[in-house]
């Protein structure tokens, strides 16, 4: 398929039109005007592959719209701007939006490994999801976000030693050791509905959808070629009231399907993790969860990898999660489905979760002198949730998300694979700084032509790191 070229820079009113609401005018008038920039903006070059220059307009097509999904949409909407090309998304998500692992996050967001040591790119992490966070809170049907604070209380003499540390060597306020207590309080916590905020994200794209996405799908992906077709096929999809985009574009297939990404592109290292939360019902007159902004008075509360986590819509507790390991015999594709897919099972989930989650709530009393936690929760589970985790291989710097660019033997000339996953447990501080840096190579791949195959961003980010 040829690609094109711009043989022009795109005029003002086109500049306006990219980088703007995206909209296309109303009036007929203006109408035909911005069709005639639009089209006399970019021409037919000579027939080349993908990767042998820049190309005039890029399609997007992402399967998965979990947080990573919905991050490199975000970006890609912000960012088209630094492409001066016209670019198109479509979504493909089996679940409509926030399917897999989003669907079943507890909702911890906050810049700390387990030992209390800042992340490998935590602290940009959670600034990229505040910034989100800010950007679609105007999209919210419900509030999605607090910052709470977090409580880790001390379980071993290590933790006590790690946590004391870490409270010394950080920022004032930053972290707080209360030696009495044995807790550590991570001030900058937030907890976080996960589902809400992916579905706020889709609205606020759905804001930019005349201009911007072509199609939006609720379906499996089960074939990466027949997706590629698909993808093709939809890039060349009539925008613009009826007005056919011109020439074709260079299509970019993202592969954002979490756990799902395995059966896609079985060459990545992923391990799968499946985990179930139980939610409750918040107990009735528990009057201290405000609706948004900061509210320290009912932090999220941790022990011994278990937790209890408030809500920000103040009506549920989040009380977690199980971790089951997927055995060694997932090679056959329908036992994989079946695992993926298997719903969550609450005799299970309360067996394994209702005696540590006791005992993490009476230790808080104990500790506070109070009984105010328990009314936090009623006791009894409304429900069980599960998703399955996609762990990255453990690396020098921590549990590094897998991005990067995959070479797939049938892919049509002008498609290019990339992918986003590996979030493991951390999908909440990981996946907007992910996706920005995926749409960054979306970029570079579009405006310069530069293919890089094979290439895994994170883990070279990760080996230059000092
Ligand atoms: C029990 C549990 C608790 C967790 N708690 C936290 C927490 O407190 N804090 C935190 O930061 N992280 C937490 N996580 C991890 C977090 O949920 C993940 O890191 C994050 O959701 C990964 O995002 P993702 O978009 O990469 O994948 P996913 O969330 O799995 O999203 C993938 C999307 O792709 C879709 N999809 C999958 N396969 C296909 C296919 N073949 N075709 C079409 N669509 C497909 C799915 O429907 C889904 O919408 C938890 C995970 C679990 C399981």
């Amino acid at each position: 398929m040829p690609s094109v070229r711009c043989s022009r820079r795109p005029s003002w009113a086109l500049q306006a039109f990219l980088h703007g609401n995206g909209t296309w005018p109303r009036a007929p008038r203006a109408r035909r005007a911005a069709r005639t920039v639009l089209w006399r903006a970019c021409t037919v070059a000579a027939p080349s592959s993908s990767t042998s220059g820049p190309m005039s307009r890029v399609h997007v097509h992402l399967v998965g719209f979990g947080l990573a999904g919905a991050a490199v949409a975000f970006h890609l909407l912000r960012q088209r701007a630094s492409l001066h090309l016209p670019v198109t998304l479509s979504v493909v998500d089996e679940a409509g939006a926030a399917g897999g692992a989003t669907r079943a996050a507890a909702g911890l967001l906050h810049a700390y490994s387990p030992r209390a040591r800042k992340l490998w790119l935590g602290d940009e992490g959670l600034h990229c999801a505040r910034e989100m966070f800010e950007a679609v809170t105007g999209a919210a049907s419900r509030p999605f976000a607090q910052r709470t604070g977090i409580v880790k209380m001390a379980s071993s003499a290590r933790e006590q030693a790690d946590y004391a540390a870490a409270a010394a060597a950080a920022a004032t306020a930053e972290l707080g050791w209360d030696a009495a207590r044995q807790q550590l309080w991570i001030a900058d916590g937030w907890t976080v509905d996960a589902v809400a905020y992916v579905e706020a994200v889709r609205r606020h794209l759905m804001q930019y959808a005349t201009a911007f996405m072509v199609e939006w799908e609720t379906r499996a992906v089960t074939d990466l070629s027949a997706e590629m077709q698909r993808a093709g096929q939809l890039a060349q999809r009539p925008l613009y009231d009826g007005a056919r985009m011109p020439a074709p574009a260079q299509c970019i297939v993202v592969v954002a399907a979490g756990a799902g990404s395995k059966a896609l592109l079985p060459s990545l290292p992923l391990r799968l993790c499946r985990g179930q939360n139980l939610v409750y019902a918040a107990a009735p007159g528990n009057g201290s969860y405000k609706r948004s902004g900061s509210d320290t008075s009912s932090p999220a509360i941790m022990a011994r990898g278990k937790y209890l986590v408030p809500m920000p819509d103040g009506a549920r507790i989040i009380g977690g999660a199980t971790k089951e390991y997927a055995p060694g015999d997932l090679a056959d594709g329908a036992a994989a489905n079946a695992w993926l897919q298997a719903p969550a099972d609450i005799t299970v989930a309360r067996e394994a979760l209702e005696a540590p989650l006791r005992e993490l709530v009476a230790r808080w009393q104990n500790a506070h002198r109070t009984s105010a936690s328990s009314s936090r929760a009623s006791s009894e589970p409304i429900e069980a949730v599960a998703g399955v985790r996609a762990l990255p291989p453990r690396r020098p710097e921590g549990s590094v998300p897998l991005i990067g660019q995959l070479r797939v033997p049938d892919a049509p000339a002008s498609t290019s694979v990339l992918y986003i996953t590996g979030l493991g447990s951390r999908g909440l501080v990981y996946h907007a700084v992910m996706g920005k840096r995926l749409v960054e190579q979306i970029v570079q791949l579009a405006t310069t032509g530069a293919d890089r195959h094979d290439t895994d961003i994170m883990s070279q980010a990760a080996s230059r790191a000092p």
